[in-house]
């Protein structure tokens, strides 16, 4: 069966060290043991736990093992992110990662320090299917899933680097669609919140609007934050900008909505990035308002970011304060999010992973259409 990028299987590696379960790394310390011909103790599991989910250090450091076990240890559990390029920006408020996968797949991830949180915003696949043209990722392609423990290390490597600021939030809004790699990304969120001690409240997961997802989402234990990808609340501007729309069109996707609200109790909120002259109308803001309200949905604002793909632009900040107060006027909550990471093409949409294409596309040009049918001035 072919891989499909709603479904198939990560086609990568999914045996580095925070892919392991407990059960794995039981079986796997009892194989040492028979290898090497000296029994190892069944709590020397618990020691590499801790090392791995409590002091966050490579299986070589865990100085409660045993040499010859750390080193056993270590090359069987190989990490699955070596870093390529690291960035600083905003002061070293925000640090952006690229990192190269054993198959040579590269993905990044974000930590985003702020007075009172620190966020890390992590990828879920390499590239994305989902094909919206203004997102960077979108305009590269798909290449595959991320495995558990690819999407767990990221957290796990931002935190290391983190130091004293202890990590309080995970935002699945990296490169990829998480829904669509439903499986894998569950078992991070539930490996975060169990063995990492986040807290699910903490915990946000983005989509476009894959409604089985969303679905599939209520009915889970933990309650997570749910985001959509809005950006439109007419489907013919939706069909458009999030391709996706056409299989999931906005009146199921707010019923799906209602039901993961419902259960789980948790805010829902939609993202909406203002596009000159394409979604920043006080017309917009008004249809938007009205789909939100009954949801009770909160809207976070943000201005487009520039990608190399898209050529229009965000809108100015009087128009984007301009399209909150259309909201608030019309009884919906809005916020207008500050820009991280623009410095180092680290901001929402401009994960892309450059040097990705440069290497391995070099011949073919991304071309993304233009938006038609809305005219450049108004
Ligand atoms: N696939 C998921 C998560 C990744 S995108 C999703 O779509 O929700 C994370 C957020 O960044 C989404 O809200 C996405 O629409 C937004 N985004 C993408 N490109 C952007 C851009 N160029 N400027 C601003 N936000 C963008």
């Amino acid at each position: 069966m072919m891989d499909s990028p709603l479904t198939g299987p990560p086609g990568g590696v999914d045996t580095s060290r925070y892919d392991a379960d407990r059960e794995d790394l039981d079986a796997l310390i009892a194989e040492v043991g028979e290898t090497t011909d000296t029994a190892v103790p069944s709590y020397r599991v618990n020691q590499l736990w801790q090392g791995l989910y409590s002091d966050l250090v490579d299986p070589k450091d865990i100085t409660t093992l045993p040499k010859a076990l750390r080193e056993a240890l270590a090359e069987r559990l190989p990490a699955a992110l070596v870093e390529d390029t690291r960035s600083v920006g905003d002061d070293g408020d925000t640090v952006k990662w690229l990192w190269r996968l054993a198959d040579g797949s590269l993905i990044e991830t974000v930590l985003m320090h702020y007075e009172n949180r620190s966020t890390v915003c992590i990828s879920t696949q390499a590239g994305c299917a989902m094909a919206c043209g203004f997102c960077a990722t979108g305009q590269m392609g798909f290449d595959r899933h991320l495995s558990t423990g690819e999407i767990v290390e990221q957290v796990v490597r931002a935190q290391m680097e983190a130091g004293d600021r202890r990590i309080s939030n995970v935002v699945f809004m990296g490169m990829g669609e998480p829904l669509a790699n439903y499986d894998r990304t569950w078992a991070a969120v539930e490996r975060l919140h169990g063995d990492l001690g986040l807290s699910a409240r903490h915990l946000t997961i983005s989509t476009v609007g894959v409604i089985p997802g969303i679905r599939r989402m209520a009915t889970e234990r933990l309650p997570v934050n749910l985001a959509v990808s809005l950006h439109a609340a007419d489907d013919e501007l939706r069909d458009e900008l999030v391709p996706i729309n056409r299989r999931y069109p906005l009146a199921d996707l707010a019923e799906a909505c209602a039901e993961h609200v419902a259960a789980t109790g948790r805010r829902l909120s939609f993202e909406w990035a203002l596009i000159h002259d394409v979604n920043d109308r006080l017309e917009d803001a008004g249809r938007l308002a009205a789909y939100a309200r009954p949801l009770g949905a909160h809207v976070n604002l943000i201005p487009l970011n520039p990608t190399p793909g898209w050529p229009t632009r965000g809108s100015s900040p009087a128009r984007v304060r301009e399209f909150a107060s259309e909201i608030r006027s019309r009884g919906g909550n809005a916020t207008i999010r500050k820009t991280r990471g623009t410095g180092i093409n680290a901001a929402c949409g401009q994960l892309r992973a450059d040097r990705s294409d440069a290497e391995k596309r070099p011949t073919e040009p991304v071309t993304v259409a233009t938006p038609k049918h809305r005219s450049p001035s108004r």
